[in-house]
Parts: structure tokens; C-alpha cells; sequence
């Protein structure tokens, strides 16, 4: 506990920064959402509602998936700023400013949107009803068998028979077997990464735009009954990062991302054993709040890196998957954006 009251300047900053980004994620979250509502709202539901009904809400769940985690990260910091609250914010002008804020916003919307309810969840709820029939009778009339219940269950076969890594053991099950939804197939499995981890994770498959959403995940111990605290802190820290490279991974085509997504968490193989790539140590000293940890960065091949000077030579931890790093250590080694390192 009295990591929360010594927080050194640089901790407050990456704090500030960490809460820049959650702010952010909150308003790109609440874009999302106005998008999605408008799309709910529509009068005229087009051929490519389904789709997009779809694809709308999977940008809804990525947003509420990103901000639980950056919440994740931000727990020390939350904790801090209410103890240091005590002595020095005057938090009813903090409240007030914050409901002036809120309230310009609503009037700003509600002019925006003259007519409409303010409350999007009451406008949403009030049209669920009409939406559900205009959705089933789209379903009905669309829907005819299709051949893509077991696009998922195939490729993760195929990994396993021709991709997987031979120095690996690793299983996959699938907790909830692969079904049709509306825009494609779904399924939940567990993969178990022998002495490393187990994840679970719900996969869909979206047909149309040919891609694979991770839309829920958990990396966890493989024995949770011989968890530790740092391990818990570990796990804790390895969802964080979980996030970044789902979503990296998300813009491939579909079977592109499930084989690579299978390929990073195999190389979580020696998750407690290699050494790091950059320092070639084992524990690295991470924050007052994680202590200790190992280097649980596994590298993954990234298409593009957008914040890369156009003629620079793309970095080894860039090009070459499943390199171990300290998340100090890869942010280094990368100047990748400060997000990944929470
Ligand atoms: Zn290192």
C-alpha cells in the first residue's frame, strides 16, 4: 500500500498519460456507439444492414475491451489521486466542471440531432423492438444455409496439423463448438500452452469483410491453483498487452490473423524461462505495482508501423515473431507508442 504514496514525477506523468489515453478510448468508445445508434436509427434498412449491424457492434465491444484494460492500468494511479485528494483537490469544482462539460456535450448532440432523444440507451431500448423484427425478418428472408460454420474449427486444424511449432505442446478445445451467426461464425476455445498459460478466447468470424474478431480474451495461468500474487500481476499485465496485439492482428485477412494469433500465444512457450532479447536478463524491475516481472513481450509480425519514418529499416522486433522482451526493454528497442507499455 505504500506504493501509493510515494509516486515519483515520472510516475505521475506516465499516469497523465495513461489517463490521456483512456479518454481518448472513451471518446472514440462514444463514437462508436452514435455510430452504432445512428445505424439503429435508420429509416431504410438496406441490403448490408446485417453487416454493418455487425461491424458496428464489434467496434462497440474492441472500445469496452480497451478501456477495460486501460482501466486495468490505471487502478495504482486512481488509487493515488484519491489518497493525495484528501490534501489538495477541491473536488466539488472538479465535479461541477465536469457536469458543465457533460451538459454542453448533451446540448451540443441534442442540436445535432434535433428531434432525437437525448438519451441514446432510452432511444435504443425504444427500438429494440422494431429493430428485432426488422433484424429477423432480414434474417429470414437471407438466411440460407451457409458454408461457414466451420471456417474457424478448419483453420485451427490445419495450424495444428501443418503450423503449429513442433518444439510446442499446446492444446486447443473448444468451450463452445463454431455456429452461424448473422455475418458469419463464432466459437469460444481455450488454448493450453504446456508449464506457460491457458487463453481463452471468444473468436468471430466476420464473412463479408473476411476478417477474425477477438472480441473477448483471457490470458491466465496454466495451474491457477498454484498462483502467486506476482503471477496474478503477471497475467494481469500480459491481458494488457493481449489487447494491442489482437487488434494488431485484426486488420490481416481472416485466416492470416487466427494463424497468427495462434503463432503468439504458442511462443509463449518459455514465457519463464528466455531470457530477455535487448538486456538478456531474466527479471526486470517494472513498477512499484508489478515488481519484478519477466520478459513477457512475444514478438509478432507487424504489417505496417505507421509511426515509422517511411525509409528507416524496419526493427528486428518488428520483422521476426515470438522475440522475448522486457515491455521496458521493447518500447526501447522499438520506440514503440508508450500504450503497449502499462
Ligand atoms: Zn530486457
Amino acid at each position: 500500500m505504500t506504493d501509493t504514496n510515494t509516486r515519483s514525477i515520472n510516475d505521475i506523468e506516465t499516469d497523465i498519460v495513461k489517463i490521456n489515453e483512456a479518454l481518448f478510448t472513451i471518446s472514440e468508445l462514444r463514437s462508436s456507439l452514435r455510430s452504432f445508434k445512428q445505424l439503429v436509427q435508420q429509416e431504410n434498412k438496406g441490403p448490408t444492414y446485417v453487416n454493418a449491424f455487425g461491424e458496428r457492434l464489434n467496434l462497440v465491444k474492441n472500445g469496452v475491451n480497451r478501456l477495460t484494460s486501460e482501466a486495468e492500468g490505471l487502478k495504482g494511479a486512481l488509487v493515488y489521486a484519491q489518497v493525495a485528494s484528501k490534501h489538495n483537490y477541491d473536488w466539488p469544482t472538479i465535479k461541477d466542471a465536469v457536469e458543465n462539460d457533460a451538459a454542453a456535450e448533451e446540448r451540443r448532440q441534442a442540436e445535432n440531432g434535433a428531434g432525437r432523444s437525448k438519451d441514446p440507451s432510452a432511444h435504443i431500448k425504444k427500438t429494440s423492438d422494431h429493430m428485432l423484427r426488422q433484424l429477423s425478418s432480414v434474417v429470414l428472408e437471407r438466411r440460407k444455409p451457409t458454408t461457414t460454420a466451420n471456417f474457424i474449427t478448419t483453420n485451427i486444424d490445419q495450424w495444428l496439423a501443418h503450423e503449429k511449432p513442433s518444439n510446442v505442446n499446446m492444446s486447443i478445445t473448444f468451450d463452445s463448438p463454431e455456429h452461424d451467426t448473422m455475418s458469419g461464425s463464432a466459437c469460444c476455445v481455450t488454448i493450453a500452452v504446456e508449464k506457460a498459460l491457458r487463453a481463452v478466447l471468444s473468436l468471430n468470424y466476420h464473412k463479408a469483410s473476411d476478417t477474425l474478431v477477438v472480441h473477448r480474451y483471457e490470458m491466465k495461468s496454466a495451474n491457477e491453483e498454484k498462483n502467486s500474487q506476482q503471477d496474478l500481476l503477471l497475467f494481469q499485465k500480459l491481458n494488457v498487452l493481449a489487447d494491442s496485439a489482437f487488434q494488431d492482428m485484426g486488420v490481416m485477412p481472416a485466416r492470416e490473423s487466427l494463424s497468427s494469433i495462434l503463432h503468439w500465444i504458442a511462443s509463449y512457450y518459455n514465457l519463464f524461462t528466455e531470457p530477455c532479447f535487448r538486456c538478456n536478463r531474466r527479471l526486470q524491475f517494472d513498477s512499484p505495482h508489478y515488481k519484478f516481472l519477466p520478459p513477457m513481450v512475444r514478438t509478432w509480425v507487424r504489417r505496417k508501423v505507421d509511426y515509422m519514418e517511411p525509409d528507416r529499416e524496419m526493427p528486428q522486433a518488428y520483422t521476426t515473431a515470438g522475440m522475448a522482451y522486457h515491455m521496458l526493454c521493447f518500447v526501447g528497442a522499438t520506440k514503440v507508442a508508450a500504450k503497449i507499455n502499462q
